[in-house]
This record gives structure tokens, C-alpha cells and sequence, in this order.
């Protein structure tokens, strides 16, 4: 293939356009591993880099896309070979490194992880960074010594990609879940997916008092500002809320109570740069049978030329679940 299809940003950081364009194959980026990619995936953070909403590409041109999967077609690392099947998820893809809406990618061998057996394509991308992130979270709460106990596991912005991965893994791990959504549209699809509750998201965007009445062993919050707050206010003494998102806001507002006498523990998440053998026990984890069965009720698949009009919809929080992007549609 002389030529690709890719959604690039052209520009600077103030001023860029971004547009669908075939580009010749030799203006791929350096690396050891050549891609024909398959699968990419609609994230929150693609939409802030496609839409110019947040600034998440660091170099122009810059091909948009946090994350993919596809096939090995050539690679000048004894790490892989042609023709197996990988996914690349951070690392810098879609910000400092060309990335996953397009039909070529070529990478750095490390950035790259072996589908784990289990998963194919299609489902690496049904998970993609929201999934992978969802797992890091389930992680870092296990890591504090949170397990299945009587309480609820709350999650935030439930419906939404990295919420709803969370609520079904939770939810198979044995975990009650108590599901946060605003959308009353989603109640249904959120009890197939696993939750026991479901939470109106005013209920936690209000201001809440640092220390309120113990509601849950956990949280997995993906909204941050308030909500987060009361997510935090609410944890059960010695339980863990893992902040892995900034949906409704960035700030965090709260005093050292829940710190100091609940021993409250908050976990941050980074999904772009963690451990190696993290991200392979993360992967390895993702590919679990009873989870991997519900991500049909979670992800559609859509073309890339809808991309643009799919990046409003997930800012605008019209989004259930995952989306899974077609490269060559
Ligand atoms: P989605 O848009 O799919 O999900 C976000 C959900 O948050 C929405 O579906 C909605 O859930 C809820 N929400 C949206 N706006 C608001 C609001 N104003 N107030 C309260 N709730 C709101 O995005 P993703 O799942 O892809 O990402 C979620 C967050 O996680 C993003 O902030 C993203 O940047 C972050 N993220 C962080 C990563 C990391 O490495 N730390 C990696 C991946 C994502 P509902 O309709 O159910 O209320």
C-alpha cells in the first residue's frame, strides 16, 4: 500500500484542523514494528484532541487516535513477527506519536503488547484505553485490599466507556456494584452489565460534607469535581477510590477527614505510561471469558469517516458504553 488513510491534525497547538487524508506511506514515524491496523476506538481524549476541546496533541502533524489493534506486517525486532496480532494503547499515541485512526502505524517494539489469547481484534478495541484503564483501576483498588464484601463498589459516569467496562469487571470479579449514571435511558443496559444499584448522578453532584454516613466499600470515579468529592466522603472506613477521570470536572475539593480518620485511600490512575508488567497483567486479565462475553452489550462498531460527528457525541455525553472504530469503513 503506497498510500494510507488517517484522520490528521495539521497545524499548532492554537490553530489546527484536522480532516481525513491518504498520505504516502513513507511519511509514517519511525519505530521497529509496521502496523496494518485494524480496530481503533473512540475514547473521551479523542474527542478532546479531534475537536481542539483539550490539549492533548503535543506534535503537528499529528495523526489522531490513542489507541488500536491490527496485525504485524513487518518489524525489525525479534520482540515480534510478521503477522501477529497486537495492540498498542498509550505510550503517546495520538499526542507525541502518530496513532490509531488510520489504516497504517508504525511503532516502537515497547509500545507494543501481543493480543492476549482470548481476545481478538475486535474486542482488544471493545476494551481499548477505557477498558484497560477500568482494569488498572480494579488493580489499584485489589492492591489496597479492597475485595467483594458486603458493601457496594460505587462507579461514576457509569455509562460511559471507562464506567461501564468497570461496572461488568467488577461485577464478574463478584463485586456488588452501585452504578452512577445521568442518563435514566441507561438503568437497563447498566443491570445487564452486572450493577446492583443504580445511583442518580445528581445525587453525588451536589456538595457533600467531607465525611458523610459510610455508603460504599469503593469507588471507581471517572467525573471528578463534586462528585468525586462525595464519592470519597462516602467510602467506607480503610476502602480506596481510584480517580481515573476528569468527565464533569478537573478540580477536587475536599479536607484530610476521610484521609486521617477513615484511613480513606485515593488512588490515582494513568493508563498512558504504566509498568510493563503491569500492562501485560492488566491485558492478560482483560481477556477473561465471562467478562469478554458482555462486551457485545457494550460495543458498536462505526466507521472512521463518522469519527468527527462521533467526537461530539462523547463530549456532549450522548456515548453508551464503547465504541469501536473500523479503520477501512
Ligand atoms: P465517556 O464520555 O464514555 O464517559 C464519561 C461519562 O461520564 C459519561 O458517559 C457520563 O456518564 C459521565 N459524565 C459526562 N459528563 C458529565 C458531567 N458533566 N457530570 C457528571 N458526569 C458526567 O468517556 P470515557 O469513559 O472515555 O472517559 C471517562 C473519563 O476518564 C474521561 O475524563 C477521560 O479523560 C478519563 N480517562 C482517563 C484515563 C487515564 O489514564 N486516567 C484513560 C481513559 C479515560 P453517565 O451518562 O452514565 O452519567
Amino acid at each position: 500500500m503506497s498510500t494510507f488513510r488517517a484522520l490528521i491534525a495539521e497545524g499548532t497547538a492554537d490553530r489546527y484542523l484536522t480532516q481525513l487524508k491518504d498520505l504516502p506511506s513513507d511519511a509514517l514515524p519511525q519505530g521497529e514494528v509496521l502496523i496494518e491496523v485494524v480496530y481503533s476506538s473512540l475514547n473521551y481524549k479523542d474527542a478532546l484532541a479531534v475537536t481542539g476541546r483539550g490539549k492533548i496533541i503535543r506534535r503537528f502533524p499529528m495523526v489522531c487516535g490513542i489507541d488500536l489493534s491490527g496485525r504485524v506486517i513487518a518489524t525489525e525486532s525479534g520482540a515480534f513477527g510478521v503477522g501477529d496480532e497486537v495492540i498498542v494503547a498509550g505510550h503517546g499515541l495520538g499526542e507525541t506519536h502518530w496513532g490509531g485512526f488510520s489504516q497504517r502505524a508504525r511503532v516502537r517494539a515497547d509500545a507494543a503488547v501481543r493480543l492476549p489469547a482470548g481476545l481478538d481484534l475486535k474486542q482488544a478495541m471493545a476494551i481499548g484505553t477505557a477498558g484497560f484503564t477500568a482494569m488498572l483501576s480494579l488493580i489499584a483498588l485489589e492492591n489496597h485490599g479492597v475485595g467483594p464484601g458486603d458493601r457496594e463498589v460505587v462507579v461514576t459516569g457509569a455509562a460511559g466507556g471507562v464506567g461501564s467496562i468497570a461496572v461488568a469487571l467488577l461485577a464478574v470479579h463478584g463485586y456488588s456494584v452501585a452504578a452512577s449514571t445521568g442518563r435514566p435511558g441507561t438503568h437497563a443496559y447498566l443491570r445487564a452489565l452486572g450493577a446492583n444499584t443504580i445511583v442518580d448522578r445528581a445525587d453525588l453532584a451536589r456538595k457533600s460534607p467531607s465525611l458523610a454516613p459510610e455508603r460504599w466499600s469503593a469507588g471507581i470515579d471517572t467525573v471528578g469535581g463534586e462528585t468525586l468529592a462525595s464519592v470519597i466522603a462516602s467510602t467506607a472506613s480503610y476502602g480506596a477510590v481510584a480517580a481515573c477521570g476528569l468527565a464533569g470536572s478537573a478540580e477536587l475539593s475536599t479536607t484530610v477527614f476521610p484521609f486521617i480518620l477513615r484511613n480513606v485511600a485515593l488512588l490515582g490512575i494513568n493508563s498512558v505510561h504504566p509498568p510493563a508488567l503491569l500492562r501485560a497483567r492488566a491485558w492478560e486479565r482483560l481477556a477473561l471469558d465471562a467478562f469478554v462475553r458482555r462486551l457485545e452489550t457494550i460495543a458498536r462498531v462505526e466507521p472512521l469517516s463518522r469519527i468527527e460527528d462521533l467526537c461530539q457525541s462523547i463530549l456532549d455525553g450522548q456515548i453508551r458504553g464503547r465504541v469501536v472504530i473500523d479503520v477501512n469503513g
